[in-house]
């Protein structure tokens, strides 16, 4: 499938781990994107994160990333994603992060972002996906693409 990448320099990532999302840069997969979700416990206040449709962007938002990198949701079997609106999630090493993932624990903030696909979630969960904790893989420069949901 050929993917439109979009120029998103104008994009600015969040402090310490940096967001992503994507509703139409992708080619919709074969699978049920609702079985391929991780976990997400919404404890955010955003009137955005609380309409009906969040969970569904955020399954849209994994099958597309999955489907631009090619990996594997399986992967993020057991993976938990916590919802928050702090301004810094508390990761370990890093100074006023945006988002932080421990293993299969994420935690991402909705500061910053005015929808579901500019919480830094697509950016956490290529952490489970790929490890890479510098963001030396040429893939981060791609997860801007994904930012642009078309609720923002
Ligand atoms: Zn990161």
């Amino acid at each position: 499938m050929k993917l439109k990448i979009l120029v998103a320099a104008a994009v600015a990532m969040l402090a310490g781990c940096g967001g992503s999302a994507g509703e139409d840069a992708a080619a919709p997969a074969a699978t049920d994107a609702s079985t391929l979700a991780p976990a997400v416990e919404n404890d955010s206040a955003q009137s955005w994160m609380r309409a009906a449709d969040v969970q569904p962007r955020i399954a849209h938002l994994i099958q597309a990333e999955a489907a631009l990198f090619n990996l594997d949701p399986a992967a993020l079997a057991g993976v938990h994603v916590d919802v928050v609106d702090d301004t810094d999630v508390g990761c370990p090493g890093v100074h006023s992060a945006g988002g932080c993932t421990i293993g299969k624990a994420v935690k991402v903030s909705t500061f910053g972002a005015h929808c579901v696909e500019q919480v830094p979630i697509a950016h956490e969960l290529l952490h489970v996906w790929i490890g890479d904790p510098h963001h030396k893989d040429p893939r981060w420069h791609e997860l801007p693409a994904l930012m642009l949901g078309e609720g923002c």
